[in-house]
C-alpha cells in the first residue's frame, strides 16, 4: 500500500494504491490505476493488480504520514 498523489496537474489529489496479487509468479505486465477523483489513467508493471482508492476520509493517514493530512 502506498500513498501517492494523482498525476494529473488539475487533480493532484491524495490517493491510496493497494497493489495485490503481486507475489504470484507470473509476468509482470501493465496495469492501469485510475485516478478516482478525475479518471486520470496510468500504466504500472506488476504480476498481480492494482486497486486504487480516496485517500480521502480514511484513517490510513493518521497511522503512517501526518504531513499528507494537512487539509
Ligand atoms: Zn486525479
Amino acid at each position: 500500500m502506498s500513498i501517492e498523489r494523482c498525476q494529473n496537474p488539475d487533480c493532484n489529489q491524495r490517493i491510496e494504491v493497494i497493489e495485490f496479487g503481486h507475489t504470484r509468479p507470473a509476468r509482470p505486465e501493465p496495469r492501469k490505476l485510475v485516478c478516482p477523483y478525475c479518471g486520470h489513467t496510468i500504466y504500472r508493471k506488476t504480476r498481480g493488480a492494482f486497486i486504487v482508492t480516496k485517500l480521502e476520509g480514511s484513517s490510513l493517514c493518521y497511522a503512517n504520514d501526518n504531513a499528507l493530512c494537512g487539509d
